[in-house]
């Protein structure tokens, strides 16, 4: 098949003005300029006409399992307030309500160009009834092990059996021991342990994300601590470190992991990162939305990304956030980092995830090889404007293909 465009923004190569994409099965096999291109007789052709034609966009971090809670919590006053009453929300749900949810919030990351998409599963009860997914999903299975009737040992066989269950269409999986706060040192060594004897099989966690969660392990106080002492979740790791200190020093979480937030770093924490080597160093993804709405500590995102550590942008959940919508998350980025050009701004939510998914290559970019996930926006303007149009673009994508196949936006 051979898409046609007016601009083709491939990411990992220069714009091309009235380009084409050329698929054989899931893959792109080939680009360029359509005018110097001899067409095979036979050969199906689909004239996208006056669109950018892209790479699909990435969500790095997300939990499709509340996206029926966006209003749900306003302004909470603190970080664990906001837990507390998302619990409490939680134990109401039934099965279905979840599924829903998870329906819901596939169709609203559709319509605004997500192709990829680290959902974190936070109900293991759902694990065999999790939907077949209608976009490229890594389902990261949520491990938590502060409550004492639950060992960590039996966390992990959750996980496992999750794992073993028959491969999905789309799916993959990860692990996703829940943050310091609510994972053991133990487990997170048991999660390593797990990927490391399942090829590709992908860690990430939540670490440093507010404010509340530094003093629990920096000083042994706070409403997160407290409230936690009284769940009668073990706190002698408080009062010692920092929390990604913690984590990192006891060899919990290590390279090439997937950390959500890292809002409130310490000087000690920018010398441990300072002093890895590029093999050795995590990814991070930072979640503009949910941040202002828990008025997190500022995100030193040029300082991280000055040290060469790739840095995604992700949405987190509806129920932190009020859109999917990774381009809406672009442009709010935007707005502390004014400088940041187009491209730069596109490749948080491209090349950066899809390196942190370790498919650099083939996810988030157009080239030879790599998968064929492509969106289309409307646009009649020139090759210089395009990526700016792009982070521009408030309305809902035109066009859409996963794997190689044309998907229905309309039925969504
Ligand atoms: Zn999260």
């Amino acid at each position: 098949m051979l898409l046609r465009a007016r601009t083709v923004l491939p990411l990992s190569s220069a714009p091309i003005h009235d380009g084409y994409v050329r698929i054989e099965n899931r893959h792109v096999v080939e680009l360029g300029d359509a005018n110097a291109l001899e067409l095979p007789s036979g050969e199906e052709v689909v004239d996208l006409g006056e669109v950018i034609l892209m790479p699909g966009l990435i969500n790095a971090h997300c939990h499709l399992d509340y996206s029926s809670l966006k209003n749900a919590i306003t302004a909470p006053e603190s970080f664990t307030e906001w837990v507390l009453r998302l619990n409490s929300i939680k134990r109401q749900l039934a099965p279905e309500d979840i599924l829903s949810s998870i329906e819901r919030g596939f169709a609203e990351a559709m319509q605004f160009g997500t192709t990829t998409i680290c959902s974190m599963v936070a109900f293991p009860e759902l694990m065999g009834r999790l939907p077949v997914p209608p976009i490229r999903t890594w389902w990261f299975y949520e491990m938590i092990d502060i409550r004492h009737r639950i060992t960590s040992e039996e966390v992990v066989q959750g996980a496992l059996a999750f794992f073993e269950e028959s491969p999905r269409p789309l799916a993959q999986f990860g692990l996703n021991p829940h943050a310091p706060y609510t994972a053991s040192l133990l487990l997170y060594r048991l999660a390593r342990a797990c990927a490391r004897s399942q090829e590709q099989m992908l860690l990430t966690t939540h670490v440093s994300e507010s404010r509340e969660e530094s003093e629990m392990f920096r000083y042994g106080s706070g409403a997160l601590h407290d409230f936690l002492q009284g769940l009668g979740r073990p706190m002698h790791d408080c009062g010692l470190d920092t929390p990604f200190g913690w984590l990192w020093r006891n060899g919990a979480i290590g390279p090439n992991w997937i950390l959500a937030h890292l809002n409130d770093l310490e000087s000690s924490d920018f010398n441990l990162l300072a002093a890895l080597s590029p093999e050795q160093m995590p990814h991070v993804v930072h979640c503009p939305g949910s941040h202002a709405y828990f008025r997190h500590p500022p995100f030193a995102f040029t300082r991280l990304a000055g040290m060469g550590i790739n840095v995604c942008l992700g949405t987190d959940s509806l129920a932190s956030t009020n859109s999917l919508s990774l381009l809406g998350e672009a442009r709010r980025f935007r707005q502390s980092h004014p400088r940041l050009a187009a491209e730069d701004l596109l490749a948080m939510i491209t090349l950066a995830p899809a390196k942190a998914l370790r498919r650099a290559g083939e996810l988030g970019c157009i080239a030879s090889e790599s998968l064929a996930d492509l969106i289309a926006i409307p646009y009649s303007g020139t090759l210089e404007d395009a990526a700016e149009a792009v982070v521009a673009y408030t309305g809902k994508v035109s066009w859409m293909m996963v794997d190689g196949k044309i998907t229905d936006l309309g039925s969504r």
